[in-house]
């Protein structure tokens, strides 16, 4: 009998730490952004919150750990990384009348398998110095031979390029596309190179005029003592598609498949979408909430308003893999 005691007494304790009201998230996003909203989760509910934060690899580590893997959210950017990880089977969908009440249904799969919870513009930032603001006007015009020598760019094979390329495909298809990425190459400064704000470095330096770059990085140059003066260089933009508005994409979340904690995952979904842990997270990062009836903050609607392109992120996600061929088709780096 007293090995069968003990059997049942180990048995309750290994039990006790899945018993416990606790949620897991892998999170290719930064701590500063995350700890806000998952202090006052635990604050509302009382379910304790653990955080890996992940630089690469997110995909690949669920995939290996499979149905043990502790993970019950990722939170990522960019419809292409979300989209990924439903390819690899390591989400599961998600439906609640809470969540499809606070998030449009251009930002969500319409299976659940991810939620969008802010959005970014791909914008202009263009030289004060040097560039009249009514010059931008189309994402099309940027192939322009006016532009010649003028532009920077961050690598056509980085995802903010390629999902950019594939709304490029949707409004135009490919023949047009190929052209245009093509004349935009014929434009550039120099080699695609860096990140978005290396653009906005360049412009700052004078060795471009005009780059692409998302919309929140404004905010982090301003906040930032050594880019402060990059920013103050430049305006922010707004082009369109002809026939369109202007590209966005999204931050979002996607339960996973294994998730060992699904109720308190779904909780802390419905939070996220929530109008006050909306507007935390996007005025963290200089984001726009999705939510109805929430505002982006007082610096990010100083930018302008806008309105988003309509092409559904799924149709983004399908033209992916046909976007990256015509950006390595075109030697677009090269
Ligand atoms: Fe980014």
């Amino acid at each position: 009998m007293v090995p069968r005691i003990t059997a049942t007494a180990l048995a309750l304790c290994l039990a006790a730490p899945a018993m416990a009201q606790e949620v897991n998230l892998y999170s290719y996003r930064q701590p500063e952004l995350l700890k806000p909203l998952t202090d006052a989760f635990t604050e509302a509910t009382g379910i304790k919150v653990n955080v890996a934060y992940l630089e690469k690899g997110m995909v690949e580590r669920l995939k290996a750990e499979g149905r043990r893997s502790p993970a019950d959210l990722i939170f990522t950017v960019d419809i292409s990384r979300l989209a990924a990880a439903v390819d690899a089977g390591v989400t599961q969908p998600v439906t609640s009348d809470v969540l499809t009440a606070n998030v449009p249904a251009a930002y969500h799969d319409p299976d659940g398998q991810w939620w969008g919870l802010t959005t970014r513009a791909r914008i202009v930032y263009a030289s004060k110095d040097r560039v009249d603001p009514s010059e931008v006007t189309t994402y099309e015009d940027l192939a322009d031979p006016k532009w010649k020598g003028r532009i920077c760019t961050r690598s056509g094979t980085h995802d903010y390029t390629v999902a950019l390329v594939a709304a490029m495909i949707h409004h135009h298809g490919e023949e047009a596309t190929r052209t245009w990425l093509q004349g935009v190459k014929d434009n550039l400064a120099r080699k695609p190179q860096g990140n978005d704000r290396a653009q906005v470095k360049a412009i700052w330096a004078g060795e471009c005029d005009i780059s692409l770059g998302n919309t929140y990085y404004m905010g982090q140059m301003l906040n930032d003592p050594e880019q402060i003066e990059w920013a103050n260089s430049v305006n922010v933009l707004f082009p369109t598609f002809e026939n369109g508005g202007t590209h966005v994409n999204i931050s979002g979340v996607a339960m996973t498949a294994a998730a060992p904690n699904k109720d308190n995952a779904l909780k802390m979904m419905e939070f996220l979408v929530s109008p006050e842990a909306q507007e935390v997270y996007a005025h963290a990062n200089y984001e726009y909430p999705i939510a109805p009836g929430t505002e982006a903050d007082d610096l990010v609607k100083g930018w302008g308003t806008f309105t988003a392109d309509d092409t559904n992120l799924m149709t983004l996600a399908g033209l992916r893999e046909d976007a990256l061929r015509l950006v390595e088709e075109v030697d677009f780096d090269g």
